[in-house]
């Protein structure tokens, strides 16, 4: 058994890095590229963790955050959120989204996998 991740994110080359990244660390990928369809793969799935990027088209990342601890049975899910945002507030508004905490791009390839497994660990999600 493995930590089951949704990825929600609309670039296919940051898809595919943070898909590459987490898979070569034996962890299971659920992806989206759109924040309905990773709402509905989050209630499908019940991922340990979310990796929700904040630009998307048509819902962006806050609502998405927003709607997704709106659910009971996916409230306690830690939510990361991925940003290329760097401006003061932003941060603040992520969480105050529902977010659990964030990283920002450009994606460290070599932190990357220890960074989400803290943030895993800190919101004591076993692994199974
Ligand atoms: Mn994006």
């Amino acid at each position: 058994m493995s930590w089951k991740i949704l990825i929600i994110e609309d670039n296919e080359q940051n898809l595919y890095m943070m898909k590459f990244l987490f898979q070569k660390n034996g962890f299971d990928i659920i992806s989206a590229t759109r924040g309905i369809e990773g709402i509905e793969k989050a209630l499908q799935y019940k991922p340990d963790g979310i990796l929700l990027d904040i630009q998307l088209p048509e819902m962006n990342g806050y609502e998405v955050a927003k709607k997704i601890k709106q659910y009971e049975i996916l409230a306690d899910i830690p939510i990361i959120a991925v940003t290329s945002y760097a401006m003061v507030g932003d941060r603040e508004m992520i969480l105050k989204a529902g977010a659990d905490g964030y990283i920002e791009k450009p994606i460290d390839t070599d932190s990357f996998v220890h960074d989400i497994k803290s943030y895993l660990q800190q919101k004591q999600v076993v692994k199974p």
